[in-house]
């Protein structure tokens, strides 16, 4: 874990603290019987305002490893929010008349909620993912596949629509 003291945008050291809600444990980590009774891990959840750039951030950086292991929130388990995103992706091609010979990258798409609707209109996505399981892969792009990892490496897949 690291406490950023610097602005995680654009490396100020003016920022202002907005909401400190203590350490909590983190979201959707569902422990199991095995990890009874270890003690859950909690980190610092603190809100600060960066006064030079105005970024809102939290001071805490949870190791990708950790974050992401066991993740289990999947974005599509809301109907509402596929909807949302089928009338997002509807709007963009409409505006950006996009096609085939376009690209729509995605950072941490989640389990591909939103990429599943480039895909089916045609144009290819790329999935930049964090998490050590590849969601987007296995619940909504399906063998179409997901691609590398966002975090200290490089996409080596590109999916076609
Ligand atoms: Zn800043």
């Amino acid at each position: 874990m690291t406490r950023e003291t610097r602005c995680r945008s654009c490396g100020g050291d003016a920022l202002q603290p907005i909401l400190s809600l203590g350490e909590l444990p983190l979201a959707n980590r569902l422990l199991d019987q095995h990890d009874h009774p270890q003690p859950e891990p909690r980190y610092p959840l603190d809100l600060v305002f960066c006064r030079t750039c105005a970024l809102v951030q939290i001071t805490e950086t949870v190791p990708p490893e950790e974050l992401f292991r066991d993740y289990v929130y999947f974005s599509s388990f809301s109907d509402t929010v596929v909807a949302n995103a089928r009338e997002n992706v509807d709007q963009v091609m409409a505006s950006r008349t996009l096609g085939k010979d376009d690209l729509v990258v995605e950072l941490a798409s989640n389990d591909g909620y939103l990429l599943q609707h480039y895909l089916a209109r045609g144009v290819p996505v790329l999935d930049l993912v964090a998490a050590t399981v590849d969601v987007a892969q296995e619940h909504r792009l399906g063998d179409r596949g997901a691609v590398g990892p966002a975090v200290g490496g490089g996409a080596d897949q590109l999916l076609q629509g």
